[in-house]
């Protein structure tokens, strides 16, 4: 049976922590907003869930490195908001080849974010449970989201601010109708000025051709299913969050890891199998877990690799890794994260706010049509 909807100013499409952090950062500016989210609270199919994500500002360029920290205020504000730790500042490190690890120290250095170059021997002495590589940067200002909880507080601080947060809600199509847009989902109509459309691996085929809202132009969003994996620590050791870049003495995959509820979580970055979310089997690699296995008895004595629990998730990932967060008429599109959009949630939501407000315009690198070349490490 269909609610009776009065018009609201936004009606966001999607859960996940983008769609979340929209509609916490409209409903905080006083606009009237809708969230829909097709699963159930705490579901596991998208990209959002799971016990941890790092946070952490080295990138290779001071676009994303800026980007990065903007968030933190906002996940700081989100969890005075919602009174629950969201983010445990642990530190990161970079290790493995020169050239990148050198280049984010200098863009740390520029922006004047705390940081420092370590020798392997130091590094080992202060984490014992990564054996390191040639270089190492650490920054003590990064470390780790708590993913789930972070999303339900996401869910939760909207709601505190008036938004009307709705689970099991499909989106099953968009209608123009005089002056606004109707947003049909199973159950209901609600009529908005403007619709987000922040649908994960769902999102190419709502914006598609042929899509409820398609957008010209719009980047490839390939849909991948990654598989990290948690390891037993051998030792309550303080685990910082690290990426080890391949070109030194890693000659496979660049490999991220942190420690998490769960363990120590390790994964490769953008190396799993292209998939459907509707219709993926959520079977890890066989393949992918045993490097991982391989890697952690190579590099991280601090676990036992026989304890490894793999895990799957989903990238979507456009052709230059930056993000689609742009403003198409009545439509904003927020997709296409490849893999690294969580620490940036909050700070997306902003930027989503001041789109569809009219107060913002898209930095080049996100629009859908005229992206300029930032690189996305
Ligand atoms: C293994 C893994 C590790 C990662 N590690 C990091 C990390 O360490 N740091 C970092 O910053 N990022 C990391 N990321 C990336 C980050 O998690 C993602 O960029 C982010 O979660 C993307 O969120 P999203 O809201 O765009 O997508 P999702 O979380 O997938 O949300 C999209 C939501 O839209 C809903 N939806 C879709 N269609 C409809 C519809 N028609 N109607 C209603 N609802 C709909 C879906 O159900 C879904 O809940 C990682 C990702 C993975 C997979």
């Amino acid at each position: 049976m269909s609610r009776a909807n009065s018009r609201v100013d936004a009606v966001v499409i999607g859960g996940g922590v983008i769609g979340s952090s929209a509609a916490w950062r409209l409903a905080a500016r006083g606009r009237s907003v809708v969230l829909l989210e097709q699963f159930e609270q705490g579901h596991r199919r998208g990209a959002s869930h799971g016990s941890s994500r790092i946070y952490r500002q080295a990138y290779d360029g001071e676009f994303y490195t800026a980007f990065a920290a903007s968030a933190l205020p906002l996940w700081r504000q989100l969890q005075d908001a919602t009174g629950h730790e969201l983010l445990t500042l642990t530190g990161a490190v970079d290790h493995g080849s020169p050239a990148t690890v050198l280049s984010r120290a200098r863009v740390l250095d520029a922006l004047r974010i705390d940081a420092e170059v370590l020798e392997p021997a130091a590094a080992e002495k202060r984490w014992p449970g990564i054996r390191f590589d040639t270089t190492v940067v650490h920054h003590p200002g990064a470390g780790r989201l708590h993913a789930d909880r972070a999303v339900v507080a996401l869910h939760r601080a909207a709601a505190l601010e008036g938004a009307d947060v709705r689970f099991c809600a499909t989106v099953r199509e968009l209608r123009r109708v005089a002056g606004c847009v109707e947003v049909i989902t199973d159950s209901d109509v609600v009529r908005t000025g403007h619709v987000v459309i922040a649908a994960g691996a769902w999102s190419s085929r709502l914006l598609s051709e042929g899509g409820i809202a398609p957008v010209p132009d719009l980047p490839r969003l390939r849909t991948t299913q990654e598989q990290p994996a948690h390891f037993a620590p051998l030792a309550p050791d303080d685990w910082p969050s690290f990426v080890h870049h391949p070109g030194a003495g890693l000659v496979t995959e660049g490999i991220y890891g942190l420690g998490s509820d769960d363990g120590i979580k390790i994964g490769e970055h953008g190396t799993g199998p292209e998939v459907d979310p509707r219709t993926r089997t959520f079977a890890p690699d066989p393949d992918g877990v045993r490097r991982l296995v391989e890697y952690a008895e190579t590099w991280l004595p601090g676990v036992d690799p026989g304890t490894v629990v793999a895990d799957t998730c989903l990238y979507t990932t456009t052709p230059d890794s930056n993000f689609v967060i742009d403003r198409i008429g009545d439509v904003t599109v927020a997709a296409g994260f490849s893999g690294h959009g969580f620490k940036f949630a909050p700070a997306v939501g902003e930027l989503v706010t001041g789109l569809v407000d009219g107060t913002a315009v898209s930095p080049d690198v996100f629009r859908v049509g005229a992206r300029v070349g930032v690189v996305a490490r």
